[in-house]
């Protein structure tokens, strides 16, 4: 049986917003059994708050955002992801500001904190959704097939041409592959997009410190690659961070093809909206009553935060 894990201390970051350029402070608390992962936005009156959820997805351009009545959170993805990592259920996100400092582009700062922190294992089963049917999904050149795996697996490929990049692809196994070998992978981007989103007033903390930037042939950064297939980890990354908004640890295997943040959320609909996709193993709870237990769960979830809005 697995149970369920938070943080525990406290965790306290500092960075800039990727689209803002603004110093943001962040603080992950440790959080009860069953309440998830919550973010909360502790500059605004009342402290709202929005649950790691991708029924609050609201948009999927550049990175994954999350609201709730006018309420927006933006590049959850690399911090979820470092909560897949280490596999921790429970936490409460406070942040003053519209977005999650994006760091050095990567999950390695908020792994790090988290280790450092340490883990704490709670006397409460983990529920866990199993994939029970192929679910395959495809938007133009984007595709994911998800199958039935006796754990997480995650086959993430990327195609570009580009000389630093062509065709690349990494696997993740829950378990298996050390959360190292994904966390220091940033996100990427081309030089001739960067600076046209400059132009527009987007990404304004966007530099060579946060993002592998690409020219015509060559990596700007100075520094270089940290992985020979950094782009392929870095989407296994993103894969594993939007997978957490199911709001549910997740049992399957998914190759994943050129996704991105969009794909990942429709994915997630998708295995929601049939039953028959999916099952969920509790071993507190009696036998036959997953369907019932999953809308019980999610419903409680979404509504205890929807009520103390
Ligand atoms: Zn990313």
């Amino acid at each position: 049986m697995s149970l369920q894990r938070t943080l525990k201390k406290q965790v306290d970051l500092e960075g800039i917003g990727l689209h803002s350029g603004s110093p943001i402070r962040l603080r992950l608390l440790p959080a009860a059994p069953n309440s998830g992962i919550v973010f909360v936005r502790s500059d605004l009156p009342g402290s709202p708050e929005i649950p790691a959820h991708h029924k609050f997805v609201v948009s999927t351009q550049l990175a994954t955002t999350l609201g709730l009545r006018q309420v927006t959170v933006s590049t959850v993805e690399h911090l979820l992801a470092a909560l897949q990592g280490t596999q921790i259920d429970n936490v409460r996100v406070e942040v003053d500001g519209a977005e999650i400092p994006i760091m050095d582009g990567s999950a390695v700062v908020f792994y790090r904190a988290i280790q450092q922190a340490g883990i704490q294992t709670q006397n409460q089963s983990r529920a866990v959704l199993a994939l029970r049917r192929k679910v395959e999904l495809k938007m133009g050149e984007k595709w994911v097939i998800a199958e039935p795996s006796s754990c997480l697996e995650i086959h993430g490929s990327v195609e570009w041409d580009h000389p630093m990049i062509g065709y690349q692809e990494f696997h993740y196994q829950e378990g298996k592959t050390p959360f190292d070998d994904l966390a220091p992978a940033r996100t990427f981007g081309f030089l001739k997009d960067v600076e046209m989103m400059k132009k527009a007033g987007l990404a304004r903390g966007g530099s060579l410190d946060n993002a592998v930037v690409l020219d015509e042939s060559s990596v700007v950064n100075p520094g270089g690659l940290r992985f020979e297939n950094e782009f392929a980890r870095h989407k296994v990354l993103d894969a594993l961070g939007d997978f957490k908004l199911a709001g549910i640890a997740i049992q399957g295997f998914f190759r994943l093809h050129r996704a991105g943040h969009d794909l990942h959320r429709s994915l997630l609909t998708e295995i929601f909206r049939n039953p028959d996709h999916f099952e969920i193993l509790d071993e507190s709870s009696q036998s036959g009553q997953d369907q019932t237990r999953i809308s019980r769960f999610q419903a409680a979830f979404v509504s205890r935060v929807v009520a103390s809005f």
